[in-house]
């Protein structure tokens, strides 16, 4: 391994990560095979390490141990699991440099969209710090007979939460769907996409060291389509972030199984700019909502509907900010966007352009690849004159790439943002908030940002994230986040003796239902009168 990394470009670009630190977190990963699938550095198309391709007997270890975990980690306090999720958030803070590295050599991305996606642990545990005991304390409901019984809620722990992540956000997306299940009481059991591995083992080893007892935080790595069904079948709650396609296989599995899933799909997110607004604000303000992470974010706009009254000037300024854009793949903060993912990725998007191109649409600027920069390197790129029923305007692309159509009125752009089978972020550009928050209203979307491209809504972890639509079930972050890992449990309380007309009663019940049907009707009247 040594003699290997002296040859290889990305060790000399890290003193936060070496050869033998990403040997060690492999080995964490609990396999009886020798399997093992590589992993490599996107920006440099260079080998970085290799991980254990589970097998199905591997998963249901994992989940053995978890559920064998569960037990004590359950009946510890919630301020107790909480205090072991702060000192996870501080160890990520501290070893920053480390997952920065580590992030950026797994993915490609810039480091500025590395440090973008690292805050989202701090904010995600200290909220859920917060709201957690509250989430899980048995609450007093209304009795069936006022007086006469009561009735209680319990919140508890569904058991083994299962995590299925992609490699776009490798490290934000394990976190923001773990916390939450971990401060709930359940054990987890994470499938990192097997492109990038290594952050999600990185963070399991950072939870062991904050505290975290052994096998409370599992992690399986291997082909998606062997380790994600073998962990379906074992767990009690599967929360997926992945592809739409994938997310159905997803759904119909835990359906079978009768466990509930989240689901947090793909997007194809529409941006209005309307008449009033600020042409310099917006077009500086719309490069970040299109190329963060080279357009590889689930929630990047990727359809612009622009007022025509501003079409020309927004086009203009939106097309010199883009053409400033710097891409690069330095462990630095110097580039604005960094590579793709893979070849697979970069077709996908070299193949949507030129569907694109064929149809009439014309390349305001990018539209190449950039291998003098990095393999899987392409500019940021902004189409116009795009046919509607191109791919580029109907599927996900998942690049940096950006269609500009003119719209006669905010009828016409919310009729178009709409026009979608996805439905995951939205946003709207306008010189009033409340014109901005009007036409949000009517947008098909789980998420609505104004004057913002997602971050607004991203990073309010008090309020529901996810998608309607093509784009998903349930949502991640807010109380319907650490709600979904509970089972609710009812428990009724007869302060009177065995409720309901006994039996033998013979014609006597008749008089007593009777009597309460009238009571039931008299109360409903008497209300009606009251309202
Ligand atoms: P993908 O569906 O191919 O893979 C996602 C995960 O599922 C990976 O870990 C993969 O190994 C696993 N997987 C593959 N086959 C599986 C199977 N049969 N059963 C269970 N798991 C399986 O998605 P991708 O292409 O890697 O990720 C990009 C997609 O994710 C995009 O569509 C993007 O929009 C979406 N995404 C959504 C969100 C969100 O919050 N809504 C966030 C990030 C990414």
């Amino acid at each position: 391994m040594d003699q290997r990394s002296a040859t290889l470009a990305w060790t000399n670009a890290t003193n936060a990560v070496s050869p033998a630190q990403l040997d060690a977190l492999s080995e964490r990963v609990a396999t009886a095979g020798t399997e093992t699938i590589d992993v490599s550095a996107p920006a440099m198309d260079e080998p970085l390490g290799s991980i254990p391709a589970c097998s199905e007997a591997d998963v249901e270890g994992a989940v053995r141990r978890a559920r064998q975990a569960r037990s004590a980690w359950t009946t510890r306090s919630v301020a107790d699991r909480a205090a072991v999720i702060d000192r996870f958030a501080d160890l990520v803070l501290e070893r920053r440099t480390m997952l920065l590295d580590l992030l950026q050599l797994e993915t490609g991305k810039a480091r500025r969209t590395a440090a973008e996606e690292l805050l989202d642990v701090p904010l995600n545990c200290s909220y859920y710090r917060s709201i957690g005991p509250e989430a899980v304390a048995s609450e007093k409901r209304r009795g069936a007979l006022p007086g006469a019984t009561s009735a209680r809620v319990s919140y508890d722990p569904v058991g083994v939460v299962g995590l299925i992540s992609p490699w776009n956000y490798p490290l934000a997306l394990a976190v923001a769907d773990a916390i939450p299940a971990l401060i709930a009481g359940n054990a987890v059991v994470l499938k990192p996409d097997e492109k990038t591995p290594f952050v999600a083992l990185a963070l399991a080893t950072l939870f062991a060291e904050a505290g975290g007892p052994k096998g409370v935080f599992e992690v399986v790595t291997g082909e998606g389509d062997v380790v994600g069904p073998a962990l379906i079948d074992h767990i009690d709650h599967i929360a997926f972030t992945g592809s739409t396609e994938t997310g159905r296989a997803v759904a119909e599995r835990a359906g079978h199984n009768l466990i509930d899933c989240s689901l947090e799909l793909g997007g194809n997110n529409p941006l209005v700019v309307l008449d009033d607004a600020d042409v310099e604000t917006a077009a500086r303000g719309v490069l970040q909502a299109c190329f963060s992470n080279a357009g590889q974010l689930c929630l990047a706009a990727e359809r612009i509907y622009v007022d025509e009254s501003l079409y020309e000037p927004f086009r203009d300024a939106f097309v010199d900010a883009t053409r400033g854009l710097t891409v690069g793949t330095d462990l630095d903060y110097e580039s604005d966007v960094g590579s793709l993912i893979d070849g697979a990725q970069l077709n996908r998007v070299e193949d949507h352009v030129a569907e694109a191109i064929e149809t009439g649409a014309t390349v305001l600027a990018g539209g190449q690849r950039r291998p003098d920069v990095g393999p899987f390197c392409y500019e940021p790129t902004v189409l116009a004159d795009v046919d509607p029923d191109a791919t580029v305007a109907c599927e996900e692309t998942f690049g940096p790439v950006v269609s500009l159509t003119p719209v006669p009125d905010e009828a016409a752009a919310i009729e178009a943002a709409n026009d979608s089978p996805y439905g995951l972020n939205a946003s709207v550009w306008t010189g009033s908030r409340d014109r901005g928050r009007r036409v949000a209203d009517r947008i098909e979307s789980g998420t609505v940002c104004v004057n913002d491209g997602y971050i607004a809504g991203w990073a309010a972890v008090d309020g529901p994230m996810g998608g309607v639509g093509d784009s998903g079930l349930g949502r991640r972050h807010g109380p319907e986040g650490i709600a979904r890992y509970l089972e609710p449990r009812l428990i009724g309380t007869s302060r009177v003796g065995p409720l309901g007309v006994p039996s033998g009663a013979g014609s006597a019940s008749k008089w007593l239902f009777e009597g309460m049907f009238r009571a039931l009707g008299a109360g409903r009247r008497l209300r009606q009168w009251v309202r």
